[in-house]
């Protein structure tokens, strides 16, 4: 990756992390769970109205920790709202292939464009569970978060 694209990522990274989407607590969400990363300290709490038929239809996050954790709950919630379980699992799964520098072929164009800025952090494997908790913590809450 040339360094000036690299730039232009760090750029995004620090926008969602200083300007993050979808901030803050939701009253009366439908499910709602906390992630915590251990190795860095950083953590989130993810709630969601999930529609009759599973789909998202509000998202919200909360949380402390390194810009990369927040960034990334930041995009995650972006992209997550108004998609059905399915899709929201493929983005997911195509999300972890990416930061793990594994084959992401299998996500749809426009959104592999807008998670490619986080495919950076493959680089650093030491950073990847900062970049995949939120995504952890949405799953949890669809399984186990009902409130
Ligand atoms: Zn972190």
């Amino acid at each position: 990756m040339d360094s000036a694209l690299r730039e232009l990522y760090q750029e995004v990274i620090l926008d969602h992390s200083r300007h993050p989407r979808h901030y803050g607590v939701m009253e009366g969400a439908s499910h709602k769970a906390e992630g915590y990363n251990p190795l860095c300290g950083d953590k989130v709490t993810v709630y969601l109205q999930l529609d009759a038929d599973g789909r998202v239809g509000d998202i919200k996050f909360e949380g402390k920790g390194c810009a990369i954790s927040q960034a990334s709950a930041s995009m995650m919630t972006d992209m997550l709202k108004g998609r059905s379980q399915a899709e929201a699992e493929k983005l997911m799964q195509g999300f972890l292939h990416l930061v793990k520098g594994e084959d992401a072929s299998d996500l749809a164009e426009d959104d592999r464009e807008r998670l490619e800025v986080m495919g950076g952090i493959s680089e650093f494997p030491m950073r990847v569970k900062c970049a995949t908790l939120a995504w952890h913590t949405y799953k949890n809450a669809v399984e186990e978060g009902a409130t």
